[in-house]
C-alpha cells in the first residue's frame, strides 16, 4: 500500500474540520448546555446528537470483533460510499476500479465526483479474477471496489481472489459486505489489523432489518477512520437513530433468528423456483436474494406487477439478460410470488 498521505486528496489531507460545541467540550459531567445554541425545550431532542456516537460504536466493536475507533458510522452505508470519493479521489484526474455487475451507487457516486469509473466484467458464473481486475489498475487508481456477497449475483466472490486484489494493489481496496451476515464465508472487517489498506462496508439495512433507520457502517484502520471523521457532516447520524440503533443491538437475538429464517426459506424458494416453467437457472447465492434467469423477464416482471407483486428486473445489466432479482419474504410472500407463477402463462404474457 502506497503511504496514506498519497492516497489522499491534498485538500483533505490539509483540511483543519469544524468543531462543533460537542466536539469541544470534554470534562467533567455537565449540567447547564449553553454552548450550541440550542432551545433549553423539548428534551432529550432539543439536544444536538453525539457528533462520533461514542455509545453506540462502544456497543458494536466487540460485536464485529473491531475497535471503537475503527468503526465509522453514517447515514446509510451509502454515505460511507459518497465519502471515500470525497476523501481520495480528485475529479478528473483519480479514477476507481470496480467489478461489474455490481450495486449501482459505486458509478453514480463516482460520477457525482467526476471520477472516472473502470468496470471489469466478472466472469458468466459472476467469478472474480484478481489478476484481470489488478491489470485495469493504475498509478491513478486510487480505489476498488468489491461487493461480496455481491449484489445482484448474489454469490460470494472467491475469498483467495480478494486477498489476492488486496494484497497486491497499492491503493485501498473497498469490500462492501452489506450482505454477510447471510453467508458462512470470513468477513474482512475482522482482518482490519493485517490488511491495512482494506474498507469494509456493512449496514443496519438488511439483517438488522432497519433500512428505514439509515445507519450504515465502515471499518478501516483508525487514521482513516478519522479523515472519515473529518469529511463527514458534524451531526450525520441523528439522535433517533442513534437510540434505536442501541435497541436493535439489545434485540440481536432477534436478528439471529430472522437470519436462520431466512436462510431457510432461501434454500426452499431457490428450490422451488428453480422448478418453475418460466424459469431457465437460478444463481448460487449468499445473500436475502437470488437471481433467476427466466423466460422473457420484462413479462414476468409486468405480470407480478399486475399481481401486487414487485421484483427486481434487472434484465439489462451486464450479464444478466433476462434476469429477475427475487429478495426473499416471509413465507406467506414467498408463496405469494411462487403460486402466481405457476399460474403464468407465457404465451398470453400472463393476461
Ligand atoms: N451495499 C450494497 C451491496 C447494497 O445492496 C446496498 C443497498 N441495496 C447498500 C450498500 C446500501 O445500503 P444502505 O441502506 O446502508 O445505504
Amino acid at each position: 500500500m502506497k503511504p496514506l498521505q498519497q492516497l489522499v486528496r491534498p485538500n483533505i489531507w490539509a483540511l483543519k474540520p469544524y468543531s462543533s460545541a460537542r466536539d469541544e467540550y470534554h470534562g467533567a459531567e455537565a449540567s447547564v448546555f449553553l454552548d450550541a445554541n440550542e432551545n433549553p425545550y423539548n428534551t432529550p431532542y432539543n439536544r444536538y446528537p453525539d457528533p462520533l456516537q461514542s455509545e453506540l460504536k462502544a456497543a458494536l466493536a466487540p460485536l464485529k470483533g473491531v475497535r471503537p475507533g475503527q468503526i465509522f458510522l453514517g447515514n446509510g452505508s451509502d454515505e460511507a460510499i459518497d465519502l471515500v470519493f470525497r476523501i481520495f479521489c480528485e475529479p478528473k484526474e483519480d479514477n476507481v476500479v470496480a467489478i461489474a455487475p455490481t450495486y449501482g451507487m459505486y458509478k453514480v457516486c463516482a460520477d457525482i465526483n467526476n471520477v472516472v469509473y473502470r468496470s471489469v466484467l466478472l466472469d458468466k458464473d459472476f467469478a472474480l479474477d484478481a489478476d484481470k481486475l489488478l491489470a485495469a489498475t493504475d498509478d491513478r487508481t486510487k480505489l476498488v471496489f468489491l461487493c461480496s456477497p455481491n449484489n445482484p449475483s448474489g454469490n460470494d466472490l472467491d475469498r483467495e481472489e480478494i486477498i489476492k486484489v488486496i494484497e497486491n494493489f497499492q491503493g485501498l481496496v473497498v469490500i462492501d459486505e452489506a450482505y454477510a451476515d447471510f453467508s458462512a464465508q470470513k468477513p474482512f472487517r475482522t482482518e482490519l489489523d493485517k490488511y491495512p489498506n482494506i474498507i469494509v462496508l456493512n449496514t443496519f439495512s438488511k439483517a438488522w432489518g432497519s433500512a428505514g433507520i439509515r445507519l450504515g457502517m465502515a471499518f478501516a484502520q483508525e487514521e482513516i477512520i478519522g479523515l472519515f471523521n473529518k469529511v463527514k457532516y458534524p451531526y450525520n447520524v441523528n439522535q433517533l437513530t442513534q437510540q434505536q440503533a442501541a435497541e436493535m443491538l439489545a434485540r440481536r437475538f432477534d436478528v439471529d433468528k430472522w437470519v436462520r429464517v431466512l436462510l431457510r426459506e432461501r434454500e426452499q424458494v431457490m428450490a422451488a423456483f428453480a422448478e418453475l416453467e418460466v424459469c431457465e437457472k437460478v444463481f448460487p447465492s449468499d445473500a436475502n436474494f437470488f437471481l433467476a434467469k427466466v423466460t422473457g423477464a420484462d413479462e414476468i416482471y409486468a405480470y407480478l406487477v399486475r399481481q401486487g407483486i414487485i421484483v427486481r428486473n434487472r434484465s439489462r445489466v451486464e450479464l444478466c439478460g433476462d434476469c429477475l432479482r427475487v429478495t426473499i419474504g416471509t413465507p406467506q410472500e414467498n408463496s405469494r410470488l411462487l403460486g402466481a407463477l405457476r399460474t403464468y402463462k407465457a404465451e398470453e404474457g400472463g393476461r
